[in-house]
């Protein structure tokens, strides 16, 4: 029997080996290279660090522990995870990807990964009878975010996974926004998950880093040999902060999460605002009734942060038409409601009332 999910945020499965003077806080190898005793022989198997380095490693197999993965490749940032991901197919190969998805991963797509030859087609993969009538027998893998960034829209993985399989094509997940604490797409059938660890992972709006964790072997063998030969690796002290970071997880998202559920309910009981987007976790989007107001309450905010990113202990305010998604067609935006009067907020692990209070000031004053 396991460790329950709060004690694997701190100590993984548990079989870490000691460093050599037994600290308890996992020490920071900065170090480019590990000396070998003869050729050949290194008693722990560490080379050189674009390759493995242990600081990193143990990071690894925490993040492998939380989300039940085979293994973990930790990458220097989110992107850098995303991109090794699209590194897997080849020319020709039939892509599906949830209609609304980071602005980055939408810009690499478009001004990247085309060029690699790749058919890419974008599906609303939460209605499961159009991603079944749009998945095509060649198609290699589907790519969703659930809930989807901005708009909280929730595919139900297992029941993607079962439509991905028959079509013998792979299921990749981000898992940003719910973290491993909330939801394991590995034990509802996803092949591979991303994170931007940047976010929640680490917490503290303090580091970039990002993951792939992989179900099987085989992808994860792929996943090492793109990371030490492409070497986007995560760096000693990067992956440091993270782990320091993960510690907490369990503790943050629940505070995360009673904090937004109060600032919800305050957001549905204003008159300026329209619509409220909540899918659990920290992250809430909600519309107001004009472009002008949206502007004037990130003016007006002072003790949360008018800031991209998400997922740390600030509560920051972001405006995703603007900020996290200008690279997304005008047409995609419009469809998928990025509108000017919408804003996304990371709501953090302050006192609940002080960030109601200057949501309080910040919406009036915006009046
Ligand atoms: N995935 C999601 C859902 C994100 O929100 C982001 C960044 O905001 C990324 C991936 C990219 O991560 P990073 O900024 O760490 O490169």
């Amino acid at each position: 029997m396991g460790y329950a999910i709060d004690t694997r945020c701190i100590h993984g499965e548990g079989h870490r080996t000691e460093d050599a003077n037994c600290s308890v806080s996992y020490p920071i190898y900065q170090t480019a290279s590990f000396s070998h005793l003869t050729p050949g022989h290194n008693p722990n198997g560490f080379d050189y660090t674009r390759e493995s380095n242990p600081t990193r490693a143990y990071l690894e197999e925490n993040i492998s522990s939380l989300e039940s993965a085979c293994d973990t490749v930790a990458f220097s940032s989110g992107m850098a995870a995303v991109s090794a991901v699209f590194e897997l197919f080849r020319p020709g190969d039939h892509l599906l990807l949830g209609e609304d998805l980071y602005g980055g991963v939408v810009r690499l797509v478009a001004q990247v990964s085309r060029k690699n030859g790749y058919e890419i087609e974008t599906v609303d993969t939460t209605d499961l009878q159009l991603l079944s009538e749009r998945i095509r027998p060649d198609t290699r893998a589907v790519y969703l975010e659930t809930p989807t960034n901005p708009m909280m829209r929730v595919t139900d993985i297992r029941k993607a996974a079962g439509i991905v399989h028959r079509a013998g094509a792979l299921l990749i997940v981000d898992n940003t926004f719910m973290t491993p604490y909330f939801q394991n797409p590995i034990l509802e059938g996803a092949d591979i998950v991303v994170h931007s660890g940047t976010k929640y992972l680490s917490g503290h709006n303090d580091t970039v880093c990002g993951f792939v964790c992989s179900a099987t072997r085989d992808l994860a063998d792929r996943f090492r040999l793109l990371s030490k030969t492409t070497g986007a690796a995560l760096a000693p002290f990067d992956s440091w902060l993270c782990m320091r970071g993960l510690k907490t997880l369990a503790l943050r998202m629940e505070r995360h999460k009673s904090n937004a559920e109060k600032v919800r309910a305050w957001l549905l009981e204003q008159d300026i605002v329209r619509d409220v987007y909540y899918a659990g976790s920290g992250m809430i989007s909600f519309t107001v009734d004009s472009a002008e107001r949206a502007e004037g309450i990130l003016k007006n905010i002072r003790l949360i942060t008018f800031a991209e990113s998400l997922g740390g202990a600030e509560s920051l305010l972001t405006y995703p038409t603007v900020q996290t998604h200008p690279d997304v067609p005008a047409e995609q935006k419009e469809r998928l409601g990025i509108s000017d009067r919408l804003l996304r907020l990371s709501v953090g692990i302050e006192n609940p009332d002080d960030i109601l209070a200057d949501l309080e000031q910040a919406f009036h004053s915006a009046l």
